[in-house]
């Protein structure tokens, strides 16, 4: 028995390119099986859907409702909700899930949008996030720059995107990227924007997930599994015969 979980997930309340909103994926993500997900909407320097000229409590407040409302689906349904989102580092259009930190270290950090990057990603860590790079090989209209992966900053790749409105990940240019540097952290995300897409990715565990922090902590022990195509497979991409 593994338990489901999708982690790169858009609601079409905070992400401008959403297409369904939290309560709708959440109702999709129960019917398919899944156990939890993590939301991770486009952050204010993304394509978010906040206006930028109220003041930073403001801002924080509506862009953590995507996840509010998700929450509350979730407990009527008897689905995990975790809070994440997902940065750009602009102008190079890299992209990063930032995972285990909340609502106060946004409130307490206006500053973080306009860091460099190798700031940016020591405040994440020193405050106990972790930073998984989505898509580092994407190609795409909107990325004007090389890829150019740094991986002392980052803490994981997300080795499988499915996203259907990008078709140019190069997934197995991230699968390379995590192979030569087997430190980081390895995941699978829908990168789902439109409930169609939904049961295609994620990562799974033989047990039920209570936190961010146990979720890093589980694949950290190696006890996770990918969901690649909607098919189980380990950590290396092998498909596996598990009943979900
Ligand atoms: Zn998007
Ligand atoms: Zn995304």
């Amino acid at each position: 028995m593994l338990y489901k979980y999708e982690t790169h997930l858009h609601t079409s309340e905070v992400s401008k390119c959403g297409k369904n909103t939290a309560v709708e994926m959440m109702r999709a993500h129960k019917k398919a099986g899944y156990t939890g997900v993590f939301v991770t909407d486009h952050f204010f320097n993304g394509n978010c859907t906040i206006p930028r000229h109220l003041s930073w409590k403001e801002q924080v407040d509506l862009f953590v409702r995507g996840y509010k409302l998700a929450e509350s689906e979730g407990e009527k349904l008897d689905l995990d909700v975790f809070f994440a989102w997902e940065y750009v580092n602009n102008p190079f259009g890299e992209d990063y899930l930032i995972y285990n930190l909340d609502y106060d270290f946004l409130l307490a950090h206006p500053e973080q949008e306009h860091l460099p990057f190798e700031e940016y990603s020591r405040l994440i860590r020193e405050n106990g996030g972790y930073l998984i790079q989505a898509h580092p090989y994407r190609t795409a209209d909107y990325i004007l720059y090389e890829a150019n992966p740094k991986v002392d900053l980052i803490d994981g790749v997300e080795v499988n995107n499915t996203t259907s409105d990008s078709p140019h990940n190069h997934n197995e240019l991230a699968w390379e990227l995590a192979r030569a540097n087997p430190q980081l952290m390895r995941i699978s995300g829908t990168d789902i924007h439109n409930t169609d897409l939904v049961g295609l990715g994620g990562v799974a565990f033989p047990y039920r997930i209570k936190s961010s922090q146990h979720f890093i902590d589980a694949l950290k022990a190696g006890d996770g599994y990918l969901i690649i195509d909607g098919e189980i497979t380990d950590m290396e991409g092998n498909i596996v015969d598990k009943t979900v």
